[in-house]
This record gives structure tokens, sequence and C-alpha cells, in this order.
């Protein structure tokens, strides 16, 4: 047993069992057009659409709320929170749509045709609502609002509201506008701090595990994102407001948080010594507070990975072992036409870096194939990336034009079938690593968090400190306790053990 493991272990005998059941909010895996392996276990996806599942059961003086959520966590985050906004005036989340009083979709604009998969979505919603529910109010969030704006309600009639990422809070009041039939019903702006100001310091809990959204936005501007017109500049919450929603979360069982920004490292603020803070000491701050046992942060830029992070993750133990830091492509021809601001070089000392303070880190990458002027040579460049490094898990995609970005319009477009091509090819060896990686777990004792049941009857189900999903059979008591478990078998995406 490694130091880590035996430090993962003694959490175990420290738990506390709690009631509730396990998360309302399961993102799924990821999927892509062309992806035809089964991809990885793990937190982030940007494809499958995940529901908010009840809270309540809606009474009669209670409305409902079916809240669809599209793309990363960072939107799964925002979900609940509008759900956390909804409640005091009277709104239930429900787990479908039909009888729902309002239906919000929180859209994700990181895929290709992300606002075409809106609007038929949208002419789904519209078909129900004429036939079974003509009251429904119907909103459109997140990303594709923002880059749509008015140009939803055009298309879409239907659409009673179109909010931005940073206008959530406003919800009640745009309610109110929609019912009276007055006003504006479209809010875009960019104001990240009077959001995170208004929501309400409450936040209902729902599972062991919980994202807390920490820095919203990005000044990257890499060529083939939407993030930074979506989401606008860097803003970092400040810290009291963290500890506050953190605190508030392990008060309600949540044994571990996720730390999330669209660029985390880049997190700064002013901690309660004056001094200014970055990612490392907030993560030991918030460590600090009772009752969660393991914390984890995502995603990571390499142009923002400093030192002292790294060191964090060799110091402070409730820090999990997994660390995602996309790098995109291996040429450096490629790296700054995408305008990453970083070298292959640059990326591979900082992951030399990073196993030096944390020798079990488990690392998760993103790639994307067939970026406009992609050689042959470049492509091989991304695959000896991938065989120096080594990876634990991924998310692999081909390249595909977003509106209104650099990249859309630059020349030299690669052809599908070779986007294709190399994706397959990206893809078999990233799938071998992964699967080799779970399977050097068999025989080890990893501490799991239960999040709940797995499919299998009398079967649980949980994360490693690697963020594997690991099912094992146990009793139900065992949900939102942290167990050792040994593992005996290990699949692509998932691993099977046996309760200590
Ligand atoms: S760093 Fe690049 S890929 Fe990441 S959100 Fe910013 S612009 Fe998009």
């Amino acid at each position: 047993m490694s130091p880590r493991d035996k430090t993962a272990s003694r959490d175990s005998r420290s738990s506390t069992k709690t009631a509730r059941k396990s998360t309302v909010l399961d993102i799924g895996r990821p999927v892509t057009a062309a992806a035809s392996k089964p991809r990885p276990a793990t937190h982030l996806n940007v494809e499958a659409p995940t529901i908010a599942k009840p809270r309540i059961t809606p009474g009669k003086n209670t409305k409902s709320v079916f809240i669809k959520t599209y793309g990363c966590q960072m939107n799964v985050y925002d979900s609940e929170r509008m759900a956390d906004v909804l409640a005091p005036i009277g709104y239930a989340a429900v787990d479908k749509p039909d009888d729902a009083d309002l239906v919000i979709l929180n859209t994700c604009h990181i895929r290709e045709k992300a606002a075409e998969k809106v609007y038929s979505e949208l002419g789904r919603i519209r078909q129900h609502k004429e036939r079974n529910k003509p009251d429904m109010k119907v909103a459109v969030a997140g990303c594709v609002a923002q880059a749509e704006g008015a140009e939803i309600k055009r298309r879409a009639p239907v659409v009673d509201m179109v909010l931005g990422p940073q206008t959530y809070h406003k919800l009640p009041e745009m309610i109110a506008r929609v019912s009276r039939e007055t006003g504006d019903v479209l809010e875009t702006e960019f104001d990240t701090i009077e959001k995170f100001d208004a929501l309400p310091a409450g936040r209902q809990a729902k599972g062991y595990s919980a994202f807390l959204t920490v820095q919203e936005g990005c000044d990257k501007f890499c060529t083939f994102c939407v993030v930074p017109y979506t989401r606008g500049a860097e803003v970092s919450r400040p810290v009291e407001q963290i500890v506050a929603e953190a605190r508030s979360l392990a008060s309600q069982g949540v044994r571990e948080i996720t730390l999330i920004g669209q660029n985390v490292d880049a997190y700064h603020a002013d901690g309660p010594d004056g001094a200014e803070w970055g990612l490392g000491e907030l993560i030991r701050h918030v460590a600090k507070i009772g009752g969660i046992d393991r914390l984890r942060f995502t995603t990571s830029h390499p142009r923002d990975m400093d030192d002292g992070l790294i060191e964090t993750l060799s110091t402070e133990p409730k820090l999990m072992p997994y660390l995602h830091l996309p790098i995109q492509a291996g040429s450096d021809r490629v790296l700054h036409a995408m305008n990453r601001g970083h070298s292959y070089a640059h990326y591979r000392d900082l992951i030399a870096k990073v196993r030096a303070a944390r020798p079990d880190i488990a690392l998760s990458g993103d790639f994307i194939v067939g970026f406009p002027g992609e050689t042959d040579e470049d492509f091989e460049a991304t695959m000896n990336c991938v065989r120096e490094i080594g990876y634990a898990s991924s998310f692999s995609f081909k390249y595909s034009t977003r509106p209104g970005t650099p990249g859309a319009t630059l020349p030299h477009q690669v052809p599908e079938a070779v986007k294709s091509e190399r994706l397959k090819r990206l893809q078999d060896l990233l799938y071998t690593q992964q699967r080799e990686w779970n399977e050097s777990l068999i025989g080890k004792t990893l501490d799991v968090l239960v999040e709940g049941h797995a499919k299998e009857p009398g079967r649980l189900f949980g994360r490693s400190p690697y963020l594997t999903g690991t099912h094992f059979d146990g009793p139900d008591d065992l949900i939102g306790q942290i167990v050792p478990v040994t593992i005996t078998s290990a699949g692509v995406n998932s691993l099977v053990g046996a309760l200590v």
C-alpha cells in the first residue's frame, strides 16, 4: 500500500453516516459523434444532457420546474443554483417536463450545432405545450442563450425567457415579468459578481459530492472556443463566500467538494490574512472545514498552474490524486494556432513537477484532432505526447467550427474523413492507456466515497480517489460513507471490488 493509499484509508474510520441518498444530478459519461468506444467514467461531460431530479414532491400550492442541463460541471452547478433561486418562490424540481409549469433548458455551446440542437428541442417542447400544457413557461439559459440572445425568441416564439449564465439570480423577477406579460425577458448581462452576491446564501445539497464554483469566465481566447464570449472575463469569487457555501454543504452531509471554474487555476482573491490568495491557498483553507474529507479542482490550464498549487497537491491530504490538465494538441505549431499560450515542453515540464509532487496522480487530458492546418506530422506530435505523458482518462474530439471564433475562418480546414481516422487512432491509444491504468489498480485497496446504488441489484456505486466509478457489494447504510474497497477487476471505464 502506498503512503497515499494509507492516507485515503484512514478517512473511512471516521466516516459519519447520513440518511440522505445519493446525488440527484448525475453527469453521465462523455459522448462524441465519432466515439465508437466506451468513454472515461468522469464528472466532465460536454454532450449528454442531465436532468435535475425532484427534490420534493410538488404540493397543492407549489409549482414545478423541469431543468435540463447540457454540458460541463459549470452548467450542472448553475442548474442547482437556479433550483435554489426558484425554491423560495414555490417551484419544486421535477424529473419530467410533462406537467412542469416551467421548463428551463440550460444549454452548452461547446459542441457542434449546439444552437440547432436547442432549437429542435424547443420544437418538441412547443408541441407538448400546445397539446397538453398551454400555460407552461419556457426559458433558455446557458451559453447558447448568451450567444444567440434575442434570436432565440425570434426563431422559437415558444420561449418566454432568455437568460445568460450571469443572470440566474434574476429568474424570479423574469418569471414575474412573463406572468404580467410586461417588460423585457432577455437577460444576457455579464456581471458575475452581482450573480454570486444575489444568489441565496444557503444551498440545498444533493448527495455526498458537490461542485462549488470559485471562478468563472476566461481571458485566454483559444481560437476554437466560445467560452470567453459566452461566459465573459475571468472573475474569482471572494474567499468568505466560497467558505460559507462549503460549510453549508458540509453541514448537509457533503463529503467531497470539487472546486470548479472555466480556468480554476486562475483563481485569485484577497485572503483573510490580507494577502492575495491563489487556488492553493483556497484549497488549504477549505480543507480545514470539518466534514469535508475530499477536495478536487477542475478545469486547469497549463498557463495558470503554478508551483504553489503543485506543492498543494503534495501537502494537502484531502486533495485527491487526480488532475485534469488539457493540452489539446502535441504540436507547438498547432498550439500556437490555437492561441493556447504554452508549448508542449512547458506542459511536459509541468507534468514532471506534478508527478514529483504526487507520484500516484491520475492524469486526464483534453485533445482536439483536425484543427485547421493540422498536418500528419502535427498529429503524430499529439500521439507522441500521449505516449510520453500517459493518461488515466481523457476527452478527445474532432475539431468543429464555432461561429464567431477565429478558428472558424482559418484556411486549410481538415477533411472530415482525415479527422475521423486521426480520432480513431488517438482514442485507440488513449483507451489502451486508460485500461492499463485501471488494471494497475487490481489488488490495491482504495477508499471509495459511496454515492448510491449501482444498476445491478445489491451493488453499490462510488468513486475512487482517482475519480473512477467503482462497483461493489455492500449494504445500503454505507451510502454516504468512505469505505475501503479492494479492486478485483477493471474495465476501460470502471472498477469492480470487494468491501474490506
Ligand atoms: S482556456 Fe481556451 S478552451 Fe479553456 S475556456 Fe478558455 S478559451 Fe476555452
